[in-house]
C-alpha cells in the first residue's frame, strides 16, 4: 500500500521504496480511485492543457471581469517583460503574469482548473509553465511536478483544509503557494525532504492571510494575491534548493494553518466582513454595485 495522509507518511514511503513523491502520489492515487495510471495521467495532462489555454486567453485580450475590477494586467505585465527592464527576471515576471492571466479569467467566468481552487487558480500554472517556457522542461517533466504539487495539495486537504471560507486565503493561496514550491523544487532536480521544506516555507510565509474578496467576488485582492503567492512559492523553492530547511515541519505548519483558520473571525472568511472587504474603497464600491442591480 502507498497510501500516506501525512508529509512525514510520504517521505517514509519515498525512502522505504526508493521512489519520488510523483511515483508515490501516482501509486497511490491508482490504488485509491480503482483507475489505471494512464486514465490518470490522461485525465492530468488535460488539466495541464486548460491551464496553458486559460493562460493563452488571459494573455490575448483585454478581459473584463463580472464586477469589472480586474481585467487586462497580465497584459500589462507581459508588456514589461517585453521591454526587458525587469527587476525580477524572466521567469518571476512570467509567472506572476501568467497568473494574472488565469485568475483574470477565472473572473471572467472563464475556463480554468481550481487547483486547489478557483480563486487560487493562477498559481500552479503560473509556475509550472513559465518554468517549462524558461528552463525548457518536458511535458513529462511538468506532468510529474503536477502530480508533486498535487501529493502536496491532499496532504493540506486532509489534515486542514484548502477553502477560504474555512480558513481564509491561507488556505487557498497559501496552499496553492505550497504546492507550486513542492513542484519547482522538484523540476530543479530536489528531493523530497526539499519539496517538503519548501512548501512548508510557502505554506508558513502566508500563515494567517484573510479571506477578504471585495463585494464577495472574487478578484480584489484576489488576482494580485496570486502573482504575490507565486513570489513566494519561487522564493522558497529557491530557499529549499539552496539547502535551506524550514525549522517547522510540513505537517506542524499545515497543523498550524488549521488552528488558525479556525481562530479566525467569521468576517475574515469569505464573507466579504472584513480586511479589503471592508475599506472605505470596498465598501463605496459594493454600495455602487447593489444599486446598479437594484
Ligand atoms: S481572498 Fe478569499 S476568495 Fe480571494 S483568493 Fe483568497 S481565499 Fe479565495
Amino acid at each position: 500500500m502507498y497510501q500516506y495522509s501525512s508529509g512525514e507518511k510520504l517521505l517514509q514511503l519515498c525512502h522505504d521504496q526508493g521512489k519520488d513523491i510523483a511515483e508515490i502520489a501516482i501509486i497511490a492515487e491508482v490504488e485509491n480511485s480503482g483507475n489505471q495510471k494512464e486514465q490518470i495521467i490522461d485525465w492530468l495532462k488535460d488539466q495541464i492543457q486548460v491551464m496553458g489555454d486559460s493562460i493563452k486567453k488571459g494573455l490575448a485580450q483585454d478581459i473584463k471581469s463580472i464586477g469589472g475590477l480586474i481585467g487586462g494586467n497580465a497584459c500589462k505585465l507581459q508588456k514589461r517583460l517585453e521591454s526587458g527592464d525587469t527587476f525580477c527576471g524572466a521567469v518571476m515576471l512570467k509567472s506572476i503574469s501568467y497568473a494574472l492571466a488565469v485568475t483574470e479569467v477565472n473572473a471572467a467566468m472563464g475556463r480554468v482548473v481550481a487547483a486547489p481552487t478557483a480563486g487560487a487558480s493562477g498559481i500552479i500554472p503560473g509556475v509550472l509553465i513559465a518554468l517549462q517556457e524558461e528552463k525548457a522542461y518536458t511535458d513529462e517533466e511538468i506532468l510529474h511536478a503536477f502530480i508533486v504539487s498535487g501529493a502536496i495539495g491532499k496532504i493540506i486537504a486532509t489534515n486542514a483544509t484548502l477553502s477560504g471560507a474555512e480558513g481564509g486565503c491561507q488556505a487557498e493561496c497559501g496552499s496553492a503557494s505550497a504546492m507550486a514550491a513542492a513542484a519547482a523544487v522538484y523540476l530543479n532536480g530536489g528531493g523530497p525532504e526539499q519539496c517538503l521544506d519548501a512548501a512548508a516555507m510557502a505554506l508558513k510565509g502566508l500563515l494567517g492571510l484573510v479571506c477578504d474578496p471585495v463585494a464577495g467576488l472574487v478578484e480584489v485582492p484576489c488576482s494580485k494575491r496570486n502573482a504575490s503567492s507565486v513570489a513566494n512559492a519561487l522564493a522558497c523553492a529557491e530557499m529549499a534548493l539552496a539547502g535551506i530547511t524550514s525549522f517547522i515541519p510540513f505537517d506542524e505548519v499545515v497543523e498550524a494553518m488549521f488552528k488558525v483558520g479556525n481562530m479566525m473571525s467569521p468576517a475574515l472568511r469569505e464573507t466579504a466582513g472584513g480586511g479589503c472587504a471592508d475599506t472605505a474603497t470596498a465598501r463605496n464600491y459594493s454600495r455602487m454595485l447593489h444599486e446598479r442591480r437594484d
